[in-house]
């Protein structure tokens, strides 16, 4: 580690960390970058399954409903540095991306390596940030004077401890999400220590488990059905499109969609159902009317199904209600119930909502309110979008946000 003081030093070297460096490479400040891991941006390596989503390339007007749970906070950052700018960032240091369907844009040669490695490659041409990998951040602490004193914990072949002198530190550790990735909350404890309020953290995009799951319907993915969230018998979100039963429950697009609301309601004690419609198409009497006319006696219902339903749910489906009838299909069709007992856990969630306090961190620069000089990146914060490429956004505008702030704070 080299002496002397950094004017920024970022902790945590993700999807936020990554481009916190790489907008102040080149530029006029000396940087520090510190990651815990051996390598930076593991998370990034596993985002879009293998292909990394990096944004979504939707105007803002459609882009706002996607975040959570104040998308006015992230607005500035976004509007300065937006979905286009992140592209035509990535474009400029060598990196195709396509436009896939849902607008979400991948790098071309569907590699999720290739942009962190772009990241990488283009920090180490700046010249001015130093990558310390294998550095785990103990305490940020303010000095008397101002700026920060930061213990870490160099990992190489002989463990030590040491300190490091910043200006500014922009603090980009995620949430607790996939923690084997390296977000294991370690943020929370920093800016708790530093005076910040927490708001409690759940996981968030995760798979909801029912009761009495029937195992014969993991790997089916149902297209084209419509998901109603009840939460103590009232409707709270309704969505459209696809979703697939996997181990651990309920997921795909739809399920992760309403996976942030039902995760609360679950947290709060309430009684928390999914409905499927799996003919949103048709009104029930329509299918009611076309049943009439195409279900013959001599056929057995299951059988019929297997015109209706793909064949792996016809099974699930009649198990899920004995008293199913030629006469009740039309409703069951379009109310089949999953009442949900429970998630599955940071431990393969894919975001964690909650997180460092909105209200005490400056919506345009990302520095605290609390403790001049600090400045949050990323899923640390409490900032959350849905599946799409949101979340990767959310990293890489503020971290855009708070670097640009940190270089110009003359600290
Ligand atoms: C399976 C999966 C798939 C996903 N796919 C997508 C997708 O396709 N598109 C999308 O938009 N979003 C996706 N996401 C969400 C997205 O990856 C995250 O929201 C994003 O990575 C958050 O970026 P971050 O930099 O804030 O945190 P992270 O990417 O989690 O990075 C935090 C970094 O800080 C380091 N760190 C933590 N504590 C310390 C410490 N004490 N000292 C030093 N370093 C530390 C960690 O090791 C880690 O490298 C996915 C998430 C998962 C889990």
């Amino acid at each position: 580690m080299s002496s002397g003081e950094y004017d920024i030093v970022i902790v945590g070297g993700g999807a936020a960390g990554l481009m916190a460096a790489a907008v102040a490479a080149g530029k006029k400040c000396r940087v520090a970058l510190l990651e815990k891991n051996t390598e930076c941006g593991r998370k990034m390596l596993i985002t879009g399954k293998g292909r990394c989503n990096i944004t979504n390339s939707r105007k803002w007007e459609d882009f706002k409903s996607h975040i959570y749970p104040d998308s006015n906070f992230f607005r500035p950052s976004f509007m300065a540095f937006s979905n286009d700018d992140t592209v035509e960032f990535l474009n400029s240091m060598g990196l195709k991306t396509v436009e896939e369907r849902g607008m979400r844009v991948f790098p071309l040669s569907g590699r999720s390596s290739d942009v962190r490695d772009a990241l990488v490659s283009h920090i180490h041409r700046g010249g001015n940030v130093s990558l310390f990998t294998g550095t785990e951040v103990l305490s940020v602490n303010p000095r008397p004077k101002g700026g920060f004193d930061i213990t870490a914990l160099f990992l190489g072949n002989r463990m030590r401890a040491g300190h490091i002198a910043a200006r500014c530190v922009i603090i980009a550790t995620g949430g607790l999400s996939y923690p084997l990735t390296g977000s294991t909350g370690d943020g929370y404890r920093f800016a708790s220590r530093l005076g910040h309020s927490i708001v409690s953290t759940q996981p968030s995009l995760t798979a909801l488990i029912p009761y009495n799951y029937n195992f014969g319907l993991i790997g089916l993915t149902l297209r084209n059905v419509s998901l109603s969230l009840e939460v103590d018998g009232g409707v709270v979100q309704q969505e459209f499109g696809e979703l697939s039963f996997t181990k651990g429950g309920i997921e795909g697009a739809l399920g992760f969609r309403v996976s942030r609301k039902a995760v609360h309601a679950l947290v709060a004690g309430s009684k928390v159902s999914v409905v499927i419609d799996l003919k949103p198409a048709l009104q029930e009497q329509v299918l009611r009317d076309r049943i009439q006319r195409e279900y013959r006696k001599d056929v057995k219902l299951s059988r019929y199904l297997e015109r209706l339903l793909p064949l792996q749910a016809v099974k699930p489906f009649m198990d899920s209600d004995p008293s199913l009838s030629v006469n009740n299909l039309p409703v069951k069709l379009k109310h089949w119930r999953f009442d949900v007992k429970d998630y599955v856990d940071y431990s393969r969630a894919v975001v964690t909502s909650g997180g460092v306090s909105l209200k005490e961190i400056s919506r345009k620069t990302m520095e605290s309110k609390v403790v001049p000089g600090l400045y949050f990146a990323g899923e640390v914060m409490d900032l959350d979008g849905d599946t799409g490429g949101y979340n990767l956004q959310i990293a890489f505008s503020t971290a855009a946000a708070a670097v640009n702030a940190a270089m110009a704070s003359g600290r």
